[in-house]
């Protein structure tokens, strides 16, 4: 098989009403893959919020797109290693991590299309059926908001809920906090997530007026380049740490795992360089003890998941407009059947391409 040619594009899909108060809309870079063989492998990188979709996509068409075309698909972690090698005296991650990201895995979708198989089963398959934590709790949310937000997750079915607790005044996340455990009661589990906005003192201070609530996880407590003030966290205090969905490859991951900076990773398979690096960095994680819950996308990380005797929960934020996507894993039971169709199974709704392409 061989690749004949790939279409980028950038598309802007405006959020729902309460996402909007912080995100009005998410941008994702799309690569189409054509092949000679006729079939089709669908990649994208989400932009969350939606900054720095165009540079992804313009990097993804100038630098990445002519070392694929040509090639066969199949071969996907050649051209993983030729994608990742490229231009590394100017670029390391970010930018590139997302273009790269969704080159791999509209790679694997036709690599799953050609086996005829669902990626997940490709890769092994521990389970069809993936739980999900209901993802949101924005600082700018007023106390009802956040707490119908939770509640509708939890008619879902989910058995977790995960908040934002951004306020500089620690004692008034606590309330929120506290709030939504009372009103979702106690089996409910909650997490946490800082998004990087602390240093490691104001952590230690903010996680010592969290720690009788029974957490999951506490999120992301320092700037992510920092793995030593992460770990520093993580050993300091009495909830455990989940980070990772702003790191990049394997390597960084080792340095968190060997740091003992967390006990929950969550790489982002549209930013850690793909469904290729995500399942290493997962396969390291599982030598060590240490639990894999991807970030966001969960229509694609529940492939992952499926595949990982120490996959745990994938993260639901349901935001996607129903004309976006021609069919959405749904959330029953708190959980994703994953789609058994073959590669990743997503494709773009008719139409979608013409509603929200950018230019
Ligand atoms: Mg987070």
């Amino acid at each position: 098989m061989k690749v004949t040619g790939i279409d980028s594009f950038v598309l802007r899909i405006p959020t729902p009403r309460l996402m909007a108060l912080e995100f009005p809309e998410h941008r994702l870079v799309v690569a189409m893959i054509y092949t000679d063989e006729g079939l089709t492998g669908l990649g994208y990188s989400l932009a969350f919020g939606g900054g720095g979709a165009e540079a992804i996509q313009v990097y993804l068409e100038t630098r990445l797109k002519p070392l694929v075309l040509g090639e066969d698909p199949l071969f996907v972690a050649r051209l993983w290693e030729r994608m990742y090698r490229a231009d590394r005296g100017i670029k390391r991650q970010g930018v590139a991590a997302y273009a790269l990201s969704a080159l791999d895995i509209g790679l694997w979708d036709l690599v799953g299309k050609a086996a005829g198989l669902p990626l997940y089963k490709l890769w092994g398959a521990v389970t069809d059926r993936i739980p999900a934590y209901g993802s949101g709790g924005w600082p700018k949310y007023s106390l009802d908001d956040l707490i119908g937000e939770a509640k509708r997750y939890v008619g879902m079915g989910c058995r977790y809920y995960k908040m934002k607790i951004h306020n500089p005044d620690p004692r008034v996340n606590r309330q929120r906090v506290e709030a939504v455990r009372e009103a979702l009661g106690d089996e409910i589990r909650l997490m946490v997530d800082v998004n990087q906005k602390l240093d490691v003192l104001g952590n230690i201070r903010q996680a010592r007026l969290l720690e009788d609530l029974d957490l999951v996880w506490y999120e992301e407590p320092v700037l992510a380049d920092d793995l030593a003030a992460c770990a520093e966290v993580a050993q300091r205090i009495g909830i455990p740490v989940a980070t990772g969905e702003n790191n990049y490859t394997r390597f960084e991951f080792r340095d968190l795992i060997e740091r003992r900076a967390a006990r929950y990773l969550m790489p982002d398979v549209c930013r850690a360089n793909g469904f290729t690096e995500t399942l290493r960095i997962a396969h390291l994680a599982a030598a060590h003890q240490v639990a894999v819950t991807p970030h966001v996308v969960h229509e694609l990380s529940v492939h992952v998941v499926g595949a990982l005797e120490n996959g745990f929960l994938v993260e639901f934020i349901d935001w996607t407009p129903p004309d976006l996507f021609a069919e959405m894993p749904r959330c029953e039971d708190g959980h994703f059947r994953i789609p058994d169709r073959p590669g990743h199974g997503m494709a773009l709704a008719p139409g979608a391409e013409r509603r929200y392409r950018v230019g």
